[in-house]
């Protein structure tokens, strides 16, 4: 494909969402944006999520530009801390977010009917190219997911939701293995939480930072 035909076939639909977004909300918020570009970003909030399109935290949040840092993976992922000269995405934002933007909250925010934990539950799945990045990516959760699979008293949807609970708990394990981030959150200057997204209902549940529990937030 030459690179004329490439420029031709941009998506309509996206060129159209732009035209409404300039209309819309660019033209509502172009102070705030033109003060984002002086001034530079301070988001509030980093948040770790899946690339689900149905999970965007800047929409379940209803944030404007400037207040979300987001890093998005397959299924909001944390790997433990591995400083190996490897090429490491999702790490390299959050000491980006921490070290240099100085967030003061995370989020690790899972969602329903997630299609990265339904991969790390199917043992019998096979890669879907060679190189089976996926299945590498979803081992960080092999353990955990062995032992729900041996459980014969959950049912499909159980587990799921269950992998997608406890996997948000190891992320946020994984996060602590961050030293600027264990240091600063033992010195009171970070805070974790997790969060889980119902995209079928849009009931969000967050994490009680005691007890690692699911429940409604009171509004
Ligand atoms: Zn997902």
């Amino acid at each position: 494909m030459t690179q004329k035909d490439a420029t031709q076939t941009f998506p309509d639909k996206l060129l159209s969402g732009y035209q409404r977004f300039m209309q819309g909300r660019y033209a509502d918020e172009r102070d705030r944006y033109r003060d984002l570009a002086e001034a530079g970003q301070k988001p509030h909030t980093l948040i770790v999520a899946c690339c689900d399109s149905r999970a965007a935290p800047e929409t379940v949040f209803n944030s404007g530009p400037g207040e979300l840092f987001v890093v998005r993976n397959v299924a909001n992922l944390v790997p433990p801390y591995a400083p190996d000269g490897e090429y490491h995405s999702t790490s390299a934002a959050l000491e980006f977010a921490v070290q240099s933007l100085r967030i003061r909250d995370i989020v690790v925010m899972g969602h329903g009917r997630c299609g990265g934990i339904s991969a790390a539950l199917d043992p019998g799945l096979k890669p879907l190219s060679p190189g089976d990045f996926i299945g590498r990516w979803m081992g960080l959760l092999k353990p955990v997911a062995a032992e729900l699979q041996n459980s014969s008293l959950l049912t499909t949807a159980e587990r799921q939701t269950a992998l997608e609970r406890i996997s948000i708990r190891h992320s946020i394990e994984n996060l602590r293995s961050f030293p600027c981030i264990s240091i600063l959150e033992e010195q009171k200057k970070l805070r974790i939480h997790g969060a889980w997204f119902d995209i079928s209902t849009g009931e969000l549940w967050v994490m009680d930072w005691k007890t690692g529990d699911f429940i409604r937030p009171d509004h």
